[in-house]
């Protein structure tokens, strides 16, 4: 079995090497700069004004969605909006709640402090994130036994973001004290055609409209990929065209990468291929499925799936995933058992 590589492929909606953490200058720093995801962005002009004229922090605001899709980005505009700092952190990257405590006590008043992977802090944490968010004060315990002693800390107003690609895997309590919960959505061709067209114009890349739409609908609705593959094919143009982005050398360029005209790339391409080879088209289980293709449950369903169900590739059913009859229509491929191929797709 062929190798993949799902942690660097060029379509991968998390972060992979060379795409400029978070010093990024493709990020946009204000609401009127960060495109598309207006019903999210509407009511947040509106929160984020009510809150500024009473004289307030924002309310805690939840961020869920797949990756890549701006809630980072969307963090820092709030903070910058609000005219104050952001702190970042990761649910997994806060060990103890003494890690927490000292964040948290470190925060100017009106502070934000982001919370990437909310739902993968520990339950110790959580239980000081609960008060912190209710009462802006936490207690700690110093010493043991006898000699313990508890402090009650007064901490400065400060609005949290979380985000999270798994709404569901929050346990109801913390979900209760987020004020604000926005979704995400995958983007348009279109919108992600005005992200390229900003990001070249700030990376000085002259680039023609249609080249800038076929780049757009190759991203799976994903600002980060479309962020990745613009650079990827500049460095083409390049070579090609004397540097100018068209239709053709965007088009030359994706199919050099292997990302084909829905954004697919190789290793989609495997993992669609097993369902029907390995398991007539399905349904597999997840850890099945996994399993055959060497890559971990928690990547194909944060990473692979969510596209290829929006493009409706794959469904999802009590008893596993099945490839469906565009899917296979899309590789080239006939299901081995058309009979039952027939009971899945009626
Ligand atoms: P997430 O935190 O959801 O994984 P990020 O906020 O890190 O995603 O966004 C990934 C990249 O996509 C950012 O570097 C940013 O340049 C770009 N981006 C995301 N959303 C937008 C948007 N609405 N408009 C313009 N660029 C965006």
């Amino acid at each position: 079995m062929e190798e993949f590589d799902f942690e660097n492929r060029i379509v991968s909606p998390t972060e992979i090497m060379g795409d400029n953490g978070d010093d990024n200058p493709l990020r946009p720093r204000r609401l009127a700069d960060y495109i598309g995801q207006e019903k999210a962005k509407q009511n947040l002009a509106v929160f984020m004004e009510a809150a500024k004229r009473r004289n307030e922090c924002l309310d805690h605001v939840l961020l869920y969605g797949p990756p890549g899709l701006g809630k980072t980005t969307l963090s820092g505009i709030i903070a910058n909006e609000m005219g104050v700092n952001m702190r970042i952190t990761s649910g997994p990257a806060i060990e103890k709640p003494g890690d927490l405590a000292a964040m948290l006590t470190n925060l100017n008043e009106g502070d934000v402090l982001f919370i990437d992977e909310i739902h993968r802090i520990s339950r110790a944490v959580e239980e000081v994130l609960y008060p912190a968010m209710e009462d802006f004060s936490i207690d700690i315990i110093t010493g043991k036994g006898q000699m313990a002693t508890a402090y009650h800390l007064p901490l400065p107003h400060f609005t949290l973001v979380g985000a999270t690609t798994r709404a569901g895997q929050l346990t109801a309590p913390l979900r209760d004290r987020f004020g604000v919960s926005l979704r995400l959505e995958l983007y348009t061709p279109e919108e992600l055609a005005m992200i390229v067209n900003r990001s070249a114009s700030i990376l000085n890349i002259p680039i023609e409209q249609d080249g800038a739409l076929e780049i757009a609908s190759r991203s799976r609705g994903t600002p980060r990929i479309a962020n990745r593959i613009l650079k990827r094919v500049r460095d083409f143009a390049e070579v090609m065209s004397n540097g100018v982005i068209t239709l053709q050398t965007a088009q030359t360029a994706l199919e050099r990468l292997e990302i084909d005209e829905l954004g697919l790339d190789a290793n989609d391409r495997r993992m669609l291929r097993a369902i029907v080879n390995f398991y007539k088209g399905g349904p597999v289980g997840l850890e099945t499925l996994a399993a055959a293709i060497g890559e971990e449950a928690i990547t194909i369903e944060d990473v692979i799936e969510p596209y290829l169900m929006q493009i409706g590739f794959l469904s999802r059913t009590p008893r596993g995933r099945c490839i469906t009859k565009a899917g296979c229509l899309h590789l080239g491929l006939s299901l081995p058992d058309e009979q039952d191929s027939q009971l899945k797709f009626d």
